[in-house]
């Protein structure tokens, strides 16, 4: 790769890896001190964000923080308010489903909870804002391996290019291949499930509502967008969700209606499907000196809480404070004491998470009768309880913990 003009010989901090999340730290560093030098290192072409079929549920935290970002403020038109969110657990031939869980779905007067937002829209909003703001992009670029030296790591790109920087943060996704590099060990397990995610369009309105339907595979999300649409996170053992995926539209549709019902009338099929394969993977470490992991790099956890990239932003967040309230008192942004402030606050809330969903996924995605039973009579006494309700909202819509600035919406 030849050369960018005015590409500094050591950078401050270079991001590998563009999705969400990297693009999102690079936007908060630059916001937080714009005399700070930050590259962003993808495999994909940046211009082709757009395309990205899929929608993710963004909770209230989060778009605080990228209101405080200013990305909000350009999006939000394109943005799904959930306005309720129902539960119901039943078997796939169970004519009624009984809703045992409903929540209603603001975090304050006027806020709603989450809502959901296209990829498509939100990534180039993200990528724009970096750009202008003066990160400097290598994509498509890939990551292959680094060095790390007493004051600066060098990273050396797959077509030979070395980037040097004092700080090296990996946001490459849940295979992250810098943190194998980096030796860093998982906690790390297959479900033996797969997410198929699709999107429909029906006949009725779903009025902003949310449902998880609990089903002996595993939960089937209806997450409400724009329009009446709505983005479908279908879990099925990994064996017959690729069957499904790969099966003629007819069976597919037939299958999806068996599991969606009639409730907002006809239904057609309005995007791809992929299935994702599910699994849990937590780094036991997340800094190692003048290294970082971010993202589902640091922690992949099951969708059945919608709130994988919730995870990811409020380690953007956290890291981007520390980082920058460094660079304000001179210090070295890639020594190893100044990580350890973002470890200490991320990795215990990362863990918690890790298990609740965890757990959440052994109780729910089964057969047993008596297990049902038991979880059902719980859905049923939480959902006569108020103050728990409201925890289980605080929790949903990221303010539960130490929040970082951003995500309270106040500026580093
Ligand atoms: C089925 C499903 C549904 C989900 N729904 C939700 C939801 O509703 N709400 C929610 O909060 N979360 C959800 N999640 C989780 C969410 O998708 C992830 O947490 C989120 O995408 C993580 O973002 P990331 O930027 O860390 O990683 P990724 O989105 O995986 O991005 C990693 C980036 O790194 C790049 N990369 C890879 N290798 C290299 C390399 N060697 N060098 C440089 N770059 C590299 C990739 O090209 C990619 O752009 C869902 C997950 C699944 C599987």
């Amino acid at each position: 790769m030849a050369r960018k003009k005015s590409v500094p010989d050591m950078f401050d901090v270079v991001i590998a890896g563009g999705g969400y999340v990297g693009l999102s730290l690079a936007v908060a560093l630059k916001q937080g001190d714009a005399s700070l030098t930050c590259a962003v290192v993808d495999p994909k072409p940046m211009e082709d964000l757009h395309k990205d079929p899929r929608a993710s549920a963004i909770a209230a935290a989060a778009s605080r923080m990228l209101s405080q970002l200013g990305i909000w403020q350009k999006i939000d038109g394109e943005a799904q308010p959930i306005n309720e969110m129902i539960v119901t657990d039943s078997k796939l031939r169970d004519a009624v489903r009984p809703v045992f869980l409903t929540f209603g779905g603001e975090a304050t007067e006027g806020e709603p909870f989450a809502h959901m937002m296209p990829n498509g829209v939100m990534m180039p909003a993200l990528y724009k804002a970096a750009k202008a703001l003066g990160v400097i992009f290598f994509a498509p670029g890939t990551a292959d391996s680094f060095r790390s030296h007493p004051d600066h790591v060098e990273l050396t790109l797959e077509d030979g290019a070395l980037l040097k920087s004092r700080l090296l943060v990996a946001a490459d996704g849940v295979r992250s291949r810098l943190r194998d590099l980096a030796g860093i060990r998982t906690v790390n397990w297959d479900y033996g499930q797969s997410g198929i995610v699709t999107t429909v369009k029906h006949e009725r309105p779903h009025n902003g509502r949310a449902e998880e339907h609990f089903l002996p595979a595993g939960p089937f999300a209806i997450l409400p967008l724009p329009g009446n649409r709505s983005s479908l996170v279908w879990t099925e053992k990994t064996a017959d969700a690729d069957r499904l995926v790969r099966s003629d539209d007819f069976t597919f549709e037939l299958e999806l209606e068996r599991r969606f019902g009639h409730h907002l009338g006809t239904l057609e099929l309005d995007g791809p499907r992929r299935a994702y394969p599910l699994g849990l993977k937590l780094a036991r470490d997340f800094v190692k000196p003048r290294f970082a992991l971010i993202g589902d790099a640091a922690h992949g956890i099951h969708p059945i809480a919608g709130q994988g990239l919730n995870l990811g932003f409020k380690d953007v967040a956290a890291l981007a404070e520390v980082l920058v309230n460094a660079r304000r008192l001179g210090q070295d942004l890639g020594a190893f004491d100044v990580l350890e402030r973002y470890q200490r606050w991320r990795r215990f809330d990362t863990f918690q998470m890790g298990v609740v969903t965890d757990v959440l996924n052994r109780l729910f995605s089964n057969d047993n009768d008596v297990l049902r039973a038991v979880r059902d009579f719980g859905l049923g006494l939480v959902d006569r309880m108020p103050g728990l309700k409201t925890q289980f909202i605080k929790e949903a819509a990221g303010f539960a913990g130490p929040v970082p600035k951003l995500l309270s919406g106040e500026p580093i």
